[in-house]
């Protein structure tokens, strides 16, 4: 089919929920894709933090298409090896006690904040659901963790939403414990607030967040869907910023492009759901578990020391351009973003993607770039190079 022919389709057939991008993609190898015309343009998105191999990885092709052709689904009222061998990699190199397999980012969170309600619940009864997140974060889009998410935007025309959410401004420890009321039961943050504008929280506020949660029995629950699996260069951003959640959440990139998400939880957390608490039909799914084994085999020490490097090459280069369209670059690893004065990102945006480059917009003013976390130096070089055309073209 041509670009035009499935335009069309979705047109016709698809709801419009999507402000897509005027491009379609038939295949993608390396961190390169490719429209069904043969256009190649560099990815400097990877899905939105998902494709973290890039394309046509081969271990990891042959590692899923082995699994489906020998078993690609039981229920969880079954035992499997893929997942149960993916539970212990990531366990054992997170440091967590014991994991739950979700699908995506949102739900993987739903189950965070069920879990941390059910631990406050079976410790001090009813009446201590509250969940502090912070403005600017996003935690997904199902009616929860919209009422999670901390921008008045998110919180319309789907009410009621779910209670018990309160919000406090980022970096502000004393807003923290004054919000800290005692009907609260965990606070909840992403440590580089992503779609909210690529803002890294502050090391110090982050250390002083973790006391107050410990002393006051407040779970500490990370959303690490954005950052997490290698994103930052480490497995988790937490390990980067030297604290230990109670519960931390991960999706996006853990099976390379396959949808799966999940959270872990520390030995404290580990058995608060119980048989019958939670469930999802799709969760663990064997081919998912045998594409993000696959992942983590990868992901070695080594690949994500790469990953640190390469993303201080890239805010290196933007910020010597020294161009005045680029206010500030910041971001950890392969998220980085760069606030832009006086130009809307998405025009910017729009015009790297015409010119072979994709990349993101985050929160009101940034540029952001998640590419995979394989990107080869020339590839980066290419895409900086079309990025500082279009920058000064601005
Ligand atoms: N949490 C964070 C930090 C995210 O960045 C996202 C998605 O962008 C989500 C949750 C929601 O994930 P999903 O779209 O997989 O449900």
């Amino acid at each position: 089919m041509t670009s035009q022919e499935i335009k069309a389709l979705d047109g016709e057939h698809v709801m419009q929920t999507y402000g897509r991008f005027d491009v379609a993609f038939d295949h993608g190898e390396g961190a390169a894709l490719y429209s069904p015309e043969g256009k190649k343009y560099i990815d400097f998105t990877s899905g939105i933090g998902v494709t973290s191999l890039g394309y046509g990885n081969k271990q990891w092709v042959e590692a899923i298409a082995r699994q489906a052709a020998k078993l690609q689904h039981t229920s969880n009222l079954f035992y499997n090896e893929p997942y149960a061998r993916l539970a212990e990699v990531l366990t054992r190199r997170s440091g967590m006690k014991a994991v739950f397999f979700a699908n995506a980012g949102g739900e993987a969170n739903e189950g965070m904040i069920k879990l941390a309600r059910k631990y406050s619940f079976d410790k001090y009864g009813p009446g201590r659901s509250g969940i502090i997140t912070l403005r600017q974060s996003f935690h997904g889009r199902t009616i929860t963790t919209l009422a999670a998410t901390g921008q008045d935007q998110f919180h319309n025309y789907f009410f009621p939403f779910t209670e018990g959410f309160a919000y406090v401004p980022p970096n502000d420890a004393k807003a923290l414990k004054d919000a800290l009321t005692n009907d609260m039961c965990a606070v909840m943050v992403e440590l580089i607030q992503g779609e909210g504008g690529v803002n890294p929280l502050d090391p110090g506020y982050v250390g002083e967040i973790e006391k107050i949660c410990r002393e006051l029995d407040i779970l500490l629950l990370v959303d690490e869907v954005q950052t997490g699996v290698g994103r930052t260069g480490a497995l988790f951003a937490f390990e980067k910023y030297g604290v230990r959640p109670d519960v931390v959440s991960f999706a996006k990139g853990v099976a390379g492009g396959l949808p799966m998400g999940g959270f872990l939880a520390n030995e404290k957390c580990a058995a608060v759901l119980g048989p019958g608490t939670h469930a999802t039909t799709f969760g663990a799914n064997p081919v998912c578990a045998a594409a993000a084994l696959e992942v983590m085999n990868q992901l070695s020490d080594e690949m994500l020391a790469e990953v640190g490097e390469k993303g201080e090459y890239i805010m290196a280069e933007i910020s010597g351009w020294e161009l005045p369209i680029v206010k500030e670059v910041r971001g950890m690893g392969l998220m980085i973003g760069v606030s832009l004065a006086g130009a809307a990102p998405k025009a910017v945006a729009e015009k790297c993607v015409k010119n072979g480059l994709l990349i993101l917009t985050a929160g009101d003013d940034a540029l952001r770039f998640l590419p995979p976390l394989v990107i080869t130096a020339e590839e980066i070089g290419a895409g900086l190079r079309i990025l500082k055309d279009v920058l000064e073209g601005f």
